[in-house]
């Protein structure tokens, strides 16, 4: 069977997760001012786009939102939705099981209503998607990418829905899931944590009033997200292995382990959902940038979860890129064009180096095992409370709150 010719499209995006499709509507205006044609490609079968079910990245999670991704959320004229299901994290709690350092923040402290806010990812996809529907998109669902090859100006891609486009710029942001990095010959570092994050949604028995708890324990971290009412995200950091047991386990028992492992501070655990897990590793891709070629998110980088920083910061790059696009339009650049891209790049570098560094430093931090640096980390929580610069920082960015 012949193929019909290649379409041509100003921009591919092959994803359309939390990470492609946040990309597809922060280019809405330029969409509308400068007439881009826009391609995307998802996988997973949506439905009808504007009532999106369960998918690989729109599941069951919940992600801290820092007060920065709210705000670039609000300038596409997504925020007010997406803040039906959120709620507002007005303190922070970071403490280490067995030691008595504590270390907290408040909102108020810092002349905010909130430190930052934690949205269900289903609800962010519905939103998203929603939003997609009513933009003026080639939406290309469900399909993949079966090839894809580098011409003078851009990629040719080939897709399992038998349709061929012809794109000036292409945005991997499949999440690492589809190999296509690996095709192109983008190599990644990968350092597994020999963890797994088991996350559920848990009912406490006493109102959260907006805290946000991060607690250490010997396992590894424990993070409860505020949710609406008496509800809790929980992401509980076990070693490899030792989640199948907690997935498998019975409620009663799994929220006895659980009460166990966090202590009281949240009230006694009433009931929890359903329970899933994510093994854990840090993916670096060796480049983001190539001529006619972007990766976003996780992609791009894979962190472990424990200061809720990854969406965060593709946020950041979903902006930055959609930034120097626009400057591009505008002073007559291609937008595949190594200029065009090494400016996203440029703008990048220095954020997702210090994010990465962070969180993978906490994560190590606080997984080594010995008594004298377990009393320093304890000291050190205590000091941050009483250093108040120092303490707003940490506790921000432990959350992924702050830049
Ligand atoms: C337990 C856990 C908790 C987290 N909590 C937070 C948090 O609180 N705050 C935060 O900022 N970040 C958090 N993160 C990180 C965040 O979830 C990721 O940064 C985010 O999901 C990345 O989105 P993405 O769109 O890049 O990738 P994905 O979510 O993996 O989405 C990729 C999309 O591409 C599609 N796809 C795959 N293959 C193909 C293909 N061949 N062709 C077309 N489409 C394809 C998939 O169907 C999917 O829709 C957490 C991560 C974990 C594991």
């Amino acid at each position: 069977m012949s193929r019909a010719a290649p379409r041509p499209v100003d921009i591919a995006i092959i994803g359309g997760g939390l990470v492609g499709a946040s990309l597809a509507c922060c280019l809405a205006p330029l969409i509308e001012r400068h007439g881009l044609s826009v391609a995307v490609i998802e996988a997973a079968p949506m439905g009808n786009l504007a009532e999106t079910a369960w998918q690989p990245s729109f599941d069951a999670r919940s992600s801290a939102i820092a007060q920065g991704s709210a705000e670039r959320f609000r300038d596409m004229g997504l925020w007010d939705a997406m803040a039906e299901q959120a709620a507002a994290i007005r303190r922070i709690h970071v403490s280490e099981r067995g030691r008595l350092g504590v270390t907290r923040l408040l909102a108020e402290e810092l002349g905010q209503q909130a430190l930052g806010y934690v949205v269900p990812n289903a609800w962010m996809g519905r939103v998203l998607h929603r939003r997609l529907a009513a933009l003026p998109l080639a939406w290309h669902c469900p399909a993949t990418v079966e090839a894809i090859v580098p011409e003078a100006e851009g990629h040719r891609l080939t897709l399992s829905d038998g349709s061929q486009l012809r794109a000036g710029l292409t945005v991997l942001a499949d999440g690492g899931r589809s190999g296509l990095k690996a095709r192109l010959g983008i190599a990644s570092d990968e350092a597994p944590y020999d963890q797994v994050a088991l996350i559920a949604n848990v009912e406490v028995s006493r109102p959260h009033g907006g805290t946000a708890f991060e607690r250490f324990t010997r396992e590894g971290p424990i993070a409860l997200l505020p949710l609406p009412g008496q509800q809790m995200a929980l992401v509980w950091t076990h070693a490899s292995g030792r989640e199948t047991a907690r997935l498998a386990q019975g409620d009663g028992d799994f929220l006895a382990e659980l009460q166990d492992a966090f202590g009281d501070r949240a009230g006694r655990f009433r009931r929890v959902g359903s329970r899933h897990a994510y093994p854990l590793t840090l993916i670096t891709a060796r480049e983001s940038v190539r001529p006619g070629l972007a990766v976003l998110g996780n992609a791009a980088h894979a962190l472990h979860p424990v200061a809720g920083q990854g969406f965060n910061l593709a946020l950041r790059g979903v902006t930055d890129l959609v930034a120097a696009l626009e400057q591009a339009l505008e002073g007559g650049e291609s937008l595949g064009s190594l200029t065009t891209l090494g400016d996203f790049e440029a703008r990048r570098f220095a954020d997702r180096h210090s994010v990465i560094r962070f969180s993978d430093g906490l994560v190590r931090l606080f997984g080594i095992d010995h008594p004298l640096l377990s009393h320093a980390r304890a000291a050190g929580l205590v000091g941050l409370n009483l250093a108040g610069p120092l303490r707003r920082s940490l506790a921000r960015r432990a959350m992924g709150l702050e830049r």
